[in-house]
């Protein structure tokens, strides 16, 4: 647990110390009813401001002698301490304090609403904590349950009463980096019999600048990269074949060294269309171009095409 002390939140003294609380039967959560700024909730140094507001309040215009809950959770999975362990709350309302410890979580019915998962967390930190060192029992309960209020406001109560579920972790964002994307500004012509380079002239993007200009480019690091291939050919007679390659050079371009990724497709009088997608392993000696090869006895004609290299 993330445990903000008294001292380093800048907690005032109690004007006396509450009553000690042998065990409970569990906890009450609650919300603050009031606004929480939602620049808060990027801004993790706005929390122990509010946290000593809320003292204030408490002390001040409530005349209590301290904080009224016993840890307060920030939406950064911060758990303040308020009157802590063994210490009886005055948040759960006159009779209801010695049943349970109380728990805020730092949203309020207008700014920030929705708790974070990291506040949902914070929570049930602080509920495992209040368990295990501080001889709760396993009751989760919102404020209003036995007392007439909205706290802990809907979408806290909402969860307390689904059993205040630790949210899911989540997956860490794919880290996939755009490396190329382009296309073609005119049709392209492959004569019978012959393999052609598609001259990619034009660069949708290129953040790594891996493409110089006309059919190659060249990887900057040597690993695998996800490469998407589209493109409709045309002119191609019933039952004759073409081949589209992604395809391996000396970096000069002088020889072609293997064929990485291709797909044959056999002509059906109209258009043929490819849409050729997989991992490629790329050599930053090599460079890469993609290769059109008729098999047919007519020209075929590439009216567009547009290719995708991410890594
Ligand atoms: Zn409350
Ligand atoms: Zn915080």
């Amino acid at each position: 647990m993330k445990l903000v002390s008294r001292s380093a939140w800048g907690a005032r003294s109690p004007r006396a110390q509450a009553s000690y609380l042998a065990s409970t039967r569990g906890v009450k959560v609650h919300y603050t009813g009031g606004k929480i700024d939602v620049r808060t909730e990027d801004d993790h140094g706005r929390c122990a401001p509010i946290v000593r507001q809320i003292q204030n309040l408490h002390m001040d215009d409530n005349g209590w002698n301290d904080i009224g809950y016993s840890f307060v959770a920030c939406p950064h999975r911060y758990v303040f301490e308020g009157r802590g362990l063994h210490r009886l709350p005055s948040a759960n309302g006159a009779g209801l304090n010695s049943g349970h410890y109380a728990v805020l979580g730092l949203v309020g019915n207008s700014g920030l609403t929705v708790p974070t998962d990291d506040m949902l967390h914070g929570i049930r930190d602080a509920i495992d904590h209040v368990r295990s060192e501080g001889a709760a029992g396993t009751e989760i309960k919102g404020h209003r349950d036995g007392y007439s209020t909205d706290c802990p406001g809907p979408k806290l109560y909402a969860w307390v009463k689904a059993g205040a579920p630790r949210p899911a972790e989540k997956e860490p964002e794919p880290t996939l980096r755009p490396v190329l994307d382009l296309g073609l500004s005119a049709e392209v012509t492959v004569p019978p019999g012959e393999r052609v380079s598609l001259p990619w002239n034009v660069e949708y993007a290129d953040p790594s600048d891996v493409h110089a200009t006309g059919p190659a480019w060249f990887p900057k690091t040597s690993e695998y990269h996800y490469v998407t291939l589209a493109t409709v050919v045309t002119g191609q007679s019933t039952n004759e074949k073409v081949k589209l390659i992604i395809s391996e050079y000396e970096q000069s371009g002088a020889n072609r060294i293997t064929d990485r990724l291709g797909e044959d497709k056999i002509g059906n009088g109209t258009r043929i269309e490819f849409a050729l997608s997989g991992l490629v392993w790329m050599n930053s000696q090599r460079s890469y171009r993609v290769d059109l090869v008729n098999y047919g006895t007519v020209a075929a004609v590439i009216p567009k095409a547009t290719l995708r290299v991410v890594r």
